[in-house]
C-alpha cells in the first residue's frame, strides 16, 4: 500500500512538474552507514534500521525518539502494538520531504529527507500514519478509502490522545480538511471515486461519523476503538486480506450497532450529502474556541481523551 497524504496544492505542483517533464524516481542520497537497533514498543519490537548519511541535521537519536513517539501513540490506539515484530527502515533522500508505505509483511519503509529538521520529526504525521495501517486488514482495492481513511482519522487523535499534538489543534486541522473529502459533480460513492480527496478525507469522514454515531447510539459508552480492536483481535492485521462485509460484520458486533453497515451502504454505494457545518457545531468546533456547550462536547472530549471512550 502507498501512502502520501499530500497537500492539494503539492499534487497541483506535481500535476503541472508531470505535464512538462516524465518524473524521475526518487533519488536517494548517499548513506555512509546503516545503523540498526531493536526497539521494545508495548506488545512488540521494531527493528529499526536507519540510512545515515554525514552532516545531516538529525541525528540517529533523534529519529530513534521518532520512531519511538509513533510506536507509544498507535499501542494506545490499538491497546498494544498491532503487530509483535516490525521493520521500520529510514530511507535518506534530498530535500526535506517525509513519505512511507506500509507493508501486510509487518515493513513500513519511511523516505525522510536529508536536511529534514529534528524539530519536524517531533510534530510529524506520517510514521504514526504507517504503523496505524498495520493494525488494520488489507481490503480490494475499491475500498482503499476505508483504510486511507482510518489512519487519517486517527492519526492526530492518537498522538493527542498521547499529548503529542494538541487536542485543538487536532480539532480545527480536521474541520479544515474533511471538505476535501465530500462527494463532487458525477461522484456516485467511496467505493467509486478513487480521487485523493474522496481515499483519505472521504475515508476520514467515514470513520469520525462511524464513531460519533456509535457513540450516540451507546451513550458513549462504545467507539469506534472499540470496532477497531475488535478487528485486530480477530486477527485483521494489514497481514490479512479481508472481504469488506467481515471488516463491517466484526466492527459492528463489538459495538452491540449497525453503524458501519449503515455508514458503508450511505457513503460507499451512492453520492453522499454531509453536513459538515451542522456536525461541527453539535461537536462544538466552530467559534473561536472548543465549545463546551455544544450537544455533542462530551463524545468530542471522549475522542481526543488520554482513555479512549472517557471524557477527561
Ligand atoms: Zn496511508
Amino acid at each position: 500500500m502507498s501512502c502520501a497524504r499530500l497537500a492539494v496544492s503539492a499534487i497541483a505542483a506535481l500535476a503541472v512538474i508531470a505535464a512538462i517533464a516524465a518524473p524521475a524516481p526518487p533519488a536517494r542520497a548517499a548513506p555512509t552507514q546503516l545503523t540498526r537497533k531493536t526497539l521494545p514498543v508495548n506488545g512488540g519490537t521494531i527493528e529499526l534500521s536507519v540510512e545515515q548519511v554525514s552532516g545531516a541535521p538529525s541525528s540517529p537519536a533523534d529519529i530513534e525518539r521518532w520512531v519511538r513517539r509513533a510506536a507509544i501513540a498507535v499501542a494506545a490506539l490499538y491497546g498494544g502494538f498491532p503487530m509483535r515484530r516490525v521493520r521500520v527502515m529510514v530511507w535518506r533522500t534530498p530535500g526535506r520531504g517525509i513519505h512511507g508505505t506500509a507493508f501486510g509483511s509487518g515493513l513500513v519503509r519511511v523516505r525522510l529527507g536529508v536536511e529534514t529538521p529534528p524539530g519536524r520529526l517531533d510534530s510529524d504525521w506520517v510514521m504514526t500514519h504507517e504503523l496505524i495501517h498495520l493494525g488494520f486488514p488489507d481490503l480490494d482495492e475499491r475500498h482503499i478509502w476505508m483504510e486511507e481513511g482510518l489512519s487519517t482519522y486517527f492519526e492526530p487523535i492518537a498522538r493527542a490522545r498521547v499529548g503529542q499534538v494538541p487536542v485543538e489543534q487536532v480539532w480545527r486541522e480536521m474541520f479544515r480538511d474533511l471538505p476535501q473529502g465530500l462527494q463532487r459533480a458525477g461522484d456516485a460513492g467511496l467505493d467509486r471515486t478513487p480521487t485523493w480527496g474522496a481515499t483519505y478525507w472521504g475515508g476520514a469522514l467515514f470513520w469520525l461519523l462511524a464513531d460519533v454515531q456509535i457513540r450516540e447510539r451507546t451513550g458513549n459508552r462504545r467507539s469506534a476503538d472499540d470496532a477497531l480492536r475488535a478487528i485486530l483481535a480477530a486477527g485483521g492485521d494489514q497481514s490479512r486480506h479481508w472481504p469488506i462485509e467481515q471488516v463491517l460484520a466484526v466492527g459492528d458486533r463489538a459495538t452491540g450497532t449497525d453503524v458501519l453497515a449503515g455508514l458503508y451502504r450511505r457513503l460507499a454505494l451512492r453520492r453522499f450529502e454531509v453536513d459538515l457545518r451542522g456536525l461541527a457545531a453539535r461537536l462544538g468546533v466552530t467559534g473561536a474556541r472548543l465549545d463546551d456547550r455544544a450537544p455533542l462536547a462530551a463524545i468530542r472530549r471522549s475522542i481526543t481523551a488520554p482513555e479512549p471512550g472517557r471524557a477527561r
